[in-house]
C-alpha cells in the first residue's frame, strides 16, 4: 500500500499525473498567452464533452458548484415565476432554497430516499417557466432519467436546467439533442481537477431568459458579465470581469482533453457495473430503490445489519477514504464511494477500494467470503 490514502469521496477526486502537473506551476497572469489558450480550448473542449450547439455558451468561473447552481437560479427565473424541483435528495432541496431565495414560486416534486418522483407526478406541477432536476443527487446516488424530464419540459415550454455536478462527463447526456437549457457541474468531479471552479453551458433559449429578466442576477454570477469574457477567450483574445483560477484554467484544458465523451460514458458504466457487482457479492444492499436509479459515479451502499459508520474508519485504515451518508435523518445508515474520473480509467485503484472495503466489513464482523468482492469486480 502507498502511503497516501486513496480519495474515493464523490469528489474531490483522485486526478491524473497529467492535470497534476498541469496546475502546479507558479501562478500565471490572467492575460498571459498560456491562459488564454487554455480558457479557449477549454470553453471548445466543453461544448464537446456536454454535446452542445454551437450556440450555446460555456462558462467558467471560479467558485464551486454551488455557484453554478446559483448563476443557472439567478439568470433563468426571476422573483414571481412558477418553477419546479425534482428532488431526489439533499442537493435538489439546496436548489429549491436557492429558487426561494430568489423569490420565485417553488413547487417541489418529492420521492422517498433512494427513489425519483414518477414522470407524472412532475408533469402534473406544469406548466411553470423552469424544471430544475439534479442528474445524480450525491446524498442519496440516485440518477434521474434526465431525457425523460428534458423531454416534458420541452412538452410544456419550459426551460430545463440539470445540475450534473456529480454527473457531467461520466454519465450519458446530450445537451443539444435532449434540447437541455442549463448543465452545471464543478471541475472536483469526474473532470477530474481539484475544486475551485463552476462550469456551466446555457442554451440559447436559457441566454435569451437571462435578457428578459427585469430582475437581473447578482453581478458575480450574471451570463451579461461574463459571457462577454467566455467570447473573448474563446477568440483567443484577452479580457477580464472578475480574475479566474489561472493554475485550475491551465488544468482544465488538460483534463477535457484527456478523453472523449464516449470513452468517458463508457468508463463510468463499467465501473459502476462492476462495483455494483461486487456490492452483491460482499451482500451489501444500495440506497437506489432499483437498478436504474444508481449511478455510475457512486455509490450509497447501506452498512449491513450490525455495522455502523465505525466502518469508514476501519477502511481508512487499510488506505482507502470513503464519505459517511448526507440524506438528512438516514447519515447513519450508509456510506458513499465515489468512483469518477481517473480512477475510473485505473482498475488497481477501484479494486484497491473494494478491498479495502471486504476487509473492513470482515474485520468488523459481517459474515462474506474472502475475496468475493474483488472477484465479482473482475
Ligand atoms: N450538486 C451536487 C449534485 C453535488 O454533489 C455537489 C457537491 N457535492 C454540489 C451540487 C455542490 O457543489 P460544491 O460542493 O462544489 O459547491
Amino acid at each position: 500500500m502507498s502511503s497516501r490514502p486513496l480519495l474515493m469521496i464523490p469528489g474531490p477526486i483522485e486526478i491524473s499525473p497529467a492535470v497534476q502537473a498541469a496546475f502546479s506551476v507558479a501562478p500565471p497572469g490572467h492575460l498571459s498567452a498560456a491562459v488564454i489558450e487554455a480558457f479557449g480550448r477549454s470553453i471548445e473542449l466543453m461544448r464537446e464533452l456536454w454535446q452542445a450547439a454551437p450556440s450555446s455558451q460555456p462558462f467558467v468561473v471560479a467558485g464551486s458548484g454551488t455557484l453554478a447552481m446559483d448563476m443557472a437560479v439567478q439568470n433563468v427565473v426571476e422573483p414571481g415565476e412558477r418553477v419546479v424541483v425534482v428532488d431526489t435528495g439533499y442537493f435538489s432541496a439546496r436548489m429549491a432554497e436557492m429558487l426561494r431565495r430568489r423569490g420565485a414560486d417553488v413547487a417541489v416534486v418529492a420521492a422517498p430516499p433512494g427513489d425519483a418522483p414518477a414522470l407524472a407526478d412532475v408533469e402534473a406541477q406544469m406548466p411553470c417557466k423552469a424544471l430544475f432536476s439534479t442528474h445524480v443527487d450525491t446524498s442519496t446516488g440516485v440518477r434521474v432519467d434526465a431525457h425523460a424530464l428534458a423531454a416534458l419540459a420541452r412538452r410544456h415550454g419550459a426551460l430545463s436546467v440539470f445540475d450534473g455536478v456529480c454527473a457531467a462527463a461520466a454519465e450519458r447526456f446530450e445537451m443539444a439533442a435532449w434540447d437541455v437549457d442549463v448543465y452545471l457541474t464543478a471541475s472536483q468531479k469526474a473532470i477530474g481537477l481539484p475544486p475551485g471552479l463552476a462550469l456551466c453551458v446555457a442554451s440559447e433559449r436559457a441566454l435569451a431568459a437571462r435578457d428578459a429578466l427585469r430582475t437581473p442576477p447578482m453581478l458575480s454570477v450574471d451570463f451579461h458579465a461574463w459571457r462577454p469574457v467566455m467570447q473573448a477567450y474563446e477568440a483567443r483574445k484577452p479580457s477580464y470581469f472578475a480574475t479566474p483560477a489561472t493554475n485550475l484554467i491551465l488544468a482544465l484544458a488538460v483534463a477535457l482533453a484527456e478523453h472523449d465523451i464516449a470513452e468517458r460514458v463508457e468508463a463510468h458504466q463499467r465501473t459502476g457495473e462492476a462495483m455494483r457487482a461486487a456490492w452483491r457479492a460482499l451482500g451489501l444492499s444500495l440506497l437506489p430503490v432499483r437498478p436504474e436509479l444508481c449511478a455510475n459515479t457512486m455509490s450509497a451502499v447501506c452498512y449491513p445489519a450490525g455495522l455502523d459508520s465505525a466502518l469508514i474508519g476501519r477502511i481508512k485504515a487499510r488506505g482507502v477514504i470513503v464519505a459517511g451518508g448526507l440524506y438528512p435523518g438516514l447519515q447513519a445508515t450508509y456510506f458513499r464511494v465515489g468512483h469518477m474520473g481517473y480512477a475510473t480509467t485505473r482498475s488497481e485503484m477501484i479494486e484497491r477500494t473494494v478491498q479495502a472495503i471486504e476487509d473492513a466489513l470482515i474485520d468488523a464482523g459481517h459474515a462474506c467470503d474472502r475475496g468475493a468482492g474483488v472477484a465479482a469486480l473482475r
